[in-house]
């Protein structure tokens, strides 16, 4: 911290101080890891002051002191241009009215005045007046040469130029911003002029200048070879800042017919406007294009300064998203982007009161960008942070560069093209920004797409688990369904009472059996059985066990008729059938027999009949199936034998 004070005092006091100072100042930072400390803030300030006192001084130093002989010895030997600001006398002309003659004459000339500047430029600001710059001249060499004087700012309205000639007379050059490019003796961006330095000659050179806009005067004296060589570097330096402005213009107008973000536009005439800007900045627009219409010329960098604040502006709205993060803001903000667009029309009215407003207009304009940039970046917008460093670094370049211009910083390539650098590096952040922005967009967008993706994998997993389900549903009902169906099918066919097929049974494997009997030849045999005085049964019992009787009887029945092709079925009432394919008469009598002996064996009691037990009459038929014959025949034979069985006095069986 110390090293830094005596660092700073001394650049204050020491108006020699070289740049090594400042650079110990920052080494004395770095090496005590000053940057880290929680008051680092301070230091930081602390430091850039130091590194501003120390250019300052370095600037004064650089420039020679204010000469006391006010001619200037064009042979003094010197590895690049003389800085002229220090030997110009000058004279202001407030109503601009004065004439070449006039300023010569002995009491207008005895009026001038030396510069009293030290810097590398003349500071005029914006002033309705006129100024006449006079400079003395001495070649005392032997020798004839050749000088060329440059006035390195582009943008000054009028510029005369006189010199003496061989023969006595006036060499004149009414030129400027407002005047043909044409009118200028030496075809360059920036005003120069051709000296003849006779042998021995002391000449005086006079430049009359005034200028609608604010105005500078950096004025150099070269040895033609040495400006040829600075020439050629200062246009390449000029192609590639517009090579590479073109090929960022290009590429976004690519991206943006490629995307149709129309982000990629509004870089693209923000691009365009600053690049016109500098074009005009420094005298190319109307080097390459000619312009002659004077109103034209004189104020196209100004036109090119509010399109390029209104379209950066217009560019930053939509990059930081200034609606959705400052929706009350943004309808200011787009009254400001208008009025910037409209602005150029207010540098049409005749004097220089609105030309005074906006400049102020254009420090303001920069403290609106920074500040909405500061704060959206505060607010953690991602693309804030890029135009933000991205701006900075212009308006550090133009501070640079408008230091430079008032003599208050060294003329060298970096000052003299600190706005084209620092609009260099603005230009390639926020293609980075462009770039970032794209690559956080297709982020976005994968991420929605995989979310997308995941819902619709779960919808349809949940779909194909739901269909499962439901197949698995439908299948446990189907098959419930047919057992029911089964259960149905075998109750239909079921005597409810007894457990033992029912008539509709009885109907069917009677048919059936029927037909086999018909196919295979062999005899079918029917025994048909009635239970004895059942009615005196129920009558003695009552019905519900007459109902267990019956169950009974079935029971017996269903025994004896073993065969699995043997049908024992409830025909009605108290009557049974026995239906037994390929058996004989005299085969189902033997087995009515033995049933009739099971039953006597189980003795169910029936005290109203001679036997005191229940007992059973049968009637058996049997025949093979004839074609032609029905069934009924058979039932019909069967009932007749059983009718007769009950005539012959009860449990009895009789053949038919
Ligand atoms: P027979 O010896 O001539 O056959 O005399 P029966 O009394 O047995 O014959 P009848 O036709 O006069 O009477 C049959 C009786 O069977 C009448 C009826 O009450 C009884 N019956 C018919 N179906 C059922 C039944 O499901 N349950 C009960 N408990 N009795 C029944
Ligand atoms: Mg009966
Ligand atoms: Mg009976």
């Amino acid at each position: 911290m110390c090293c830094v004070r005596r660092s700073w005092s001394a650049a204050c006091d020491d108006r020699r101080l070289t740049s090594s100072c400042a650079l110990s100042a920052v080494r004395a930072l770095v090496h005590r890891r000053l940057f880290f400390h929680p008051h680092c803030a301070l230091r930081w300030l602390l430091c850039v002051l130091a590194l501003a006192g120390a250019s300052v001084a370095l600037a004064s130093s650089g420039d020679p002191a204010a000469p006391a002989n006010r001619t200037l010895d064009v042979t003094h030997a010197s590895a690049g241009p003389l800085t002229l600001t220090p030997w110009f006398d000058v004279l202001e002309d407030p109503s601009g009215a004065l004439s070449f003659e006039q300023i010569r004459s002995p009491d207008i000339a005895a009026r001038f005045t030396p510069s009293g500047r030290s810097g590398t430029a003349l500071n005029f600001g914006i002033t309705p007046s006129a100024w006449w710059l006079r400079l003395r001249l001495a070649n005392p060499g032997d020798g004839a040469l050749d000088r060329l004087l440059e006035v390195a700012y582009a943008r000054l309205s009028h510029l005369d130029f006189y010199a003496p000639q061989s023969d006595g007379t006036w060499q004149q050059l009414h030129t400027g911003t407002t005047q043909p490019f044409d009118s200028r003796g030496y075809a360059h961006r920036n005003f120069v002029f051709g000296i003849a330095l006779p042998a021995h000659a002391e000449p005086t050179i006079y430049l009359r200048i005034a200028s609608t806009t604010a105005f500078v005067v950096p004025t150099r004296l070269w040895e033609p070879a040495a400006f040829h060589a600075f020439e050629r570097s200062d246009y390449a330096a000029q192609a590639w800042y517009f090579g590479m402005v073109a090929a960022m213009v290009l590429f976004n107008l690519l991206l943006f017919v490629r995307l149709k973000d129309w982000l990629y536009l509004q870089y693209v005439g923000f691009a365009l406007s600053v690049a016109f800007a500098m074009a005009a900045q420094n005298g190319l627009v109307k080097e390459v294009f000619r312009l002659e219409s004077p109103l034209w010329s004189d104020l196209c960098t100004s036109f090119g300064y509010c399109f390029s604040i209104a379209s950066g502006t217009l560019f930053m709205r939509r990059m930081v998203e200034v609606p959705r993060l400052l929706p009350r803001l943004d309808p200011w903000l787009k009254g400001f982007i208008s009025f910037y667009f409209l602005s150029p029309f207010l540098f049409l009215v005749p004097g220089q009161t609105l030309i005074k407003a906006m400049a102020v207009g254009y420090i303001l304009a920069i403290a609106v960008v920074l500040s909405v940039a500061a704060y959206s970046a505060w607010l953690r917008q991602r693309s804030a942070y890029f135009f933000l460093a991205a701006f900075t670094l212009v308006c550090l370049g133009a501070a640079i560069y408008a230091l430079h211009a008032i003599g208050l910083m060294p003329t060298n390539v970096l000052t003299a093209n600190a706005i084209q650098l620092g609009s260099t590096l603005e230009m390639i952040l926020l293609a980075l920004a462009l770039a970032d922005r794209f690559i956080q967009m297709r982020r976005e967008r994968a991420a929605m797409q995989a979310q997308l993706l995941a819902t619709q994998k779960t919808l349809i997993d949940t779909l194909r688990h739901n269909e499962q389900r439901l197949e698995e549903h439908v299948a446990e009902r189907t098959v419930a369904l047919e057992a029911a169906n089964r259960r149905l099918e075998a109750l239909s066919r079921t005597d409810g009472l007894t457990g033992i097929a029912n008539r509709r049974r009885f109907d069917e494997v009677l048919a059936s059996e029927w037909a086999r009997s018909q196919r295979s030849g062999e005899p079918l045999a029917l025994a048909m059985i009635d239970i004895d005085w059942f009615k005196a049964y129920n009558d003695h019992y009552g019905h519900l066990a007459g109902d267990d009787c019956l169950r009974s009887v079935a029971g017996v029945l269903a025994n004896c008729a073993a065969r699995s092709t043997d049908l024992v079925a409830r025909y009605g009432g108290e009557e049974f059938a026995i239906i037994s394919p390929h058996t004989t008469a005299a085969q189902m009598q033997a087995l009515v027999l033995a049933l009739q002996q099971s039953l006597a064996a189980l003795a169910l009691p029936h005290p109203t009949t001679p036997s005191c037990c229940v007992t059973l009459c049968a009637g058996v038929a049997a025949q093979i199936a004839q074609p032609g014959e029905a069934p009924e025949a058979l039932v019909a034979a069967a009932d007749q034998a059983l009718y007769q069985a009950k005539v012959a006095g009860r449990n009895g069986v009789v053949l038919a």
